[in-house]
């Protein structure tokens, strides 16, 4: 049967594609690889039946942000948001912690006790943001080159602070905390939230995306789905299937047809070959995309050429357990957060970062972390907890050594478990008893991630470094301008390769599927029309 389009995966990008192309009349088939829609936003029960795990990604700050995905209505289809008492939490080694609470006012008063006057500095940064925030994320998310937002974001520079909040864009995450503050809190929370993506926390760009995931928190907090992660892909398909597009899962691309110089459908792994009219878009990773599932020969040379430079983002272990308590923290947060931090400072959060782009599995790894039942209460039974962490380590080729001698980097069950071990350990050190809590555990190391998501190549989370040499209009390769047109008609990308880049937000997603509209209403699809 002949489709409007062909997804190709559901991931949370592949299912923003197909809900925005069938909202326009298009017929619709998704195509995915797992059992299960969702990639690397679903849910388990895999380590205890009354226990609810987020496999891969947890926390949607980005999402609940998007435009595009908010207009979607997904409340109708089943998505409920919940918050924790508070976003963010960082335990200090001194007992103290850094706090990042909803409400701007207690997070300033919690900075405030700790150093007077930086109450208030965080209150002015929070008033930038408010001048400015909303059309710096929208130019960050918006197709390549984003001259409506960008207009915007100009026409709001000068009341922002001018080049002083330029220079605060381009200053580094390890310094941005230092400006302004002289307490601890602000930096660290600004630094861990930079570590969220893989730039170097001393290098141009670390600070940009610290602040912009600080002040998401500040403003639309970091939200979970009601139930598990893998609520938010089961609405986005939901709200697809009764809008008449169609989802097969067990269906693994292993080709995207291309005739005539045009992409015209895709064959699955058990010999099928689907037809699309107009367009297929894919949610895959470029590495894949382009290094397979097109014939070389029908691969543009400049994408060919970009993609032997093609930068992956690090490698993931990332740990779940169920908890038979609550986290038995030695000193308790003011609020109790959904997402912390583990690091002793800055500057260690640092060193781990830089250790793991050096080749280095660290030995005092840099973790983010969640508590789930604490974010959404119908996680685990009351009383108990839901909680993972995960952290980066060197893709698997490119390690050196372990920085704790024991791990060898094979990520077989051995590493895994020792490794986990290593991150369980940094855990007990904030949390002493924390071990005797632990009802089961389950360790999800570079090559089981990869299994499980085919995108995740070696445990890498992003679709490719964020680094700036692959980010905007460089993002995957500079043939491709930051634009989800791949150069062979009719085949957009349209995953977390593609800008803006990784997150749960959908862009990149919403962005193929109106490239492929536009395409279509101007007739361009087919090169012979042109
Ligand atoms: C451990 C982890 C934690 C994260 N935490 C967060 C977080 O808290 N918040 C956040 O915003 N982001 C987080 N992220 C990042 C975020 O989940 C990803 O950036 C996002 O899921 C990317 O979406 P995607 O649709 O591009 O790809 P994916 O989510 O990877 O989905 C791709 C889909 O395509 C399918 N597929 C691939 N190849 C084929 C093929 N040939 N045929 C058929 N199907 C195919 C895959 O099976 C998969 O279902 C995290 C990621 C990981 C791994």
């Amino acid at each position: 049967m002949t489709h409007d389009a062909i997804v190709v995966g559901a991931g949370p990008n592949g299912l923003v594609a197909a809900n925005r192309l069938v909202d326009a009349g298009w017929s619709v088939l998704v195509l995915e690889a797992q059992p299960e829609v969702g990639g690397a936003v679903r849910s388990d029960r895999e380590l205890d039946p009354e226990f609810v795990q987020d496999t891969f990604s947890a926390f949607y700050p980005l999402a609940a942000a998007s435009k595009g995905i908010a207009s979607f209505g997904l409340e109708e289809h089943g998505l409920t948001w919940r918050h924790a008492p508070a976003v963010l939490g960082h335990p200090m080694p001194d007992g103290r912690w850094a706090m990042l609470h909803r409400d701007r006012e207690v997070t300033a008063r919690l900075m405030e006790e700790q150093h007077p006057g930086d109450g208030q500095a965080w209150l002015d940064l929070c008033e930038v943001w408010d001048v400015i925030g909303e059309q710096l994320v929208t130019a960050l998310i918006s197709p390549f080159p984003p001259v409506r937002a960008g207009v915007g974001v100009l026409t709001r520079l000068r009341k922002a602070g001018g080049l002083d909040f330029v220079k605060t864009l381009l200053t580094p995450a390890t310094e941005m905390g230092r400006r302004g503050f002289d307490g601890p809190s602000a930096g660290l929370l600004l630094a861990g939230n930079a570590g969220h993506s893989d730039l170097p926390l001393d290098a141009m760009g670390s600070g940009v995306f610290g602040l912009l995931m600080t002040m998401l928190g500040q403003t639309v907090g970091f939200p979970v789905p009601e139930g598990g992660a893998g609520m938010l892909a089961t609405s986005l398909r939901r709200r697809l299937e009764s809008r008449g597009g169609e989802v097969v899962c067990d269906a693994e691309v292993l080709e995207v047809l291309v005739e005539d110089g045009r992409a015209t459908g895709v064959v699955t792994a058990d010999g099928q070959r689907h037809a699309a009219r107009r367009a297929v878009v894919a949610d895959v990773i470029a590495s894949r995309l382009f290094g397979g599932l097109v014939a070389d020969e029908h691969v543009p040379a400049k994408v060919r050429r970009g993609m032997k430079d093609f930068q992956l983002d690090p490698g993931t272990v990332k740990v779940d357990w169920a908890l038979d308590a609550p986290v038995p923290w030695a000193s308790q947060p003011a609020y109790a957060p959904g997402t912390f931090h583990v690091a002793d400072s800055v500057e260690q959060m640092t060193e781990a970062l830089g250790q793991v782009a050096a080749g280095v599995i660290p030995a005092s790894p840099f973790m983010l972390a969640g508590q789930m039942t604490t974010s959404d209460p119908t996680r685990s039974p009351a009383g108990t907890e839901s909680l993972w962490a995960y952290t980066h380590v060197p893709q698997p080729e490119r390690t050196v050594r372990d920085g704790g001698e024991e791990v060898r980097g094979v990520w077989d069950r051995s590493d895994c478990e020792r490794f986990a071990d290593r991150m369980q350990a940094r855990i007990e050190r904030l949390a002493p008893g924390f071990g005797s809590t632990i009802r089961a555990r389950r360790v999800l190391g570079p090559h089981e991630m990869e299994r499980r998501d085919a995108n995740l190549v070696g445990g890498a989370i992003n679709g490719g470094t964020s680094q700036v040499h692959q980010e905007l209009f460089l993002r995957p390769v500079p043939g491709m301008l930051g634009r989800p047109e791949t150069g062979i008609p009719g085949l957009y990308l349209g995953s977390a390769s593609a800008h803006p880049g990784g997150g749960v937000h959908g862009a990149p997603g919403m962005n193929a599927a109106r490239a492929a509209l536009f395409h279509s209403r101007v007739g361009r699809l087919d090169p012979r029309r042109r």
